[in-house]
């Protein structure tokens, strides 16, 4: 019987071969910024089409560059895919539910967002919990993609 670590095993792997939202967007008008794990030699850069502002902004574009490891590069693709269309708020909420997932313990006084997120497919990743030095794979996409959001806007 196949367990669930071969589903997730598949997952990861179809995200790793064929990943989502892969490309650049011109910048300006998109935000970007740059991620990098030197323990792995990981690099993820994230560029978002967000259209407004504060947590209501919407995030109408994503595109991920970047190599590295399975594990960050399927990680930067799904959480393309997750946040896509989302907003803002939507999106911080599942950076929060990620690091929850692969034992990271929020900040103190860190305000949590609250908002109703499904993992779907990154639930795959949750295996990453057992390996310390995979947690920095992991969540390499999702600190970009915080470092992009708080970016400010380009002029549009
Ligand atoms: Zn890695």
């Amino acid at each position: 019987m196949p367990g669930l670590e071969d589903l997730y095993r598949e997952i990861i792997l179809d995200h790793y071969r064929t990943p989502r939202n892969r490309g650049e967007l011109p910048v300006p008008p998109a935000r970007h910024a740059e991620g990098h794990n030197p323990l792995c030699g990981d690099e993820i850069t994230v560029y978002l089409d967000v259209e407004g502002d504060g947590p209501d902004a919407v995030v109408n574009d994503v595109k991920v560059s970047g190599q590295g490891c399975s594990i960050s590069q399927s990680s930067a693709s799904m959480m393309s895919a997750a946040i896509k269309g989302k907003t803002v708020g939507e999106a911080r909420a599942l950076v929060h539910r990620f690091e929850e997932m692969v034992g990271i313990e929020p900040k103190p006084g860190a305000e949590l967002p609250d908002a109703d997120v499904d993992l779907g497919d990154l639930e795959a990743l949750q295996g990453v919990a057992k390996f310390p030095v995979r947690i920095k794979c992991a969540t390499l996409a999702w600190y970009t993609l915080v470092e992009a959001l708080d970016s400010p806007a380009s002029d549009s």
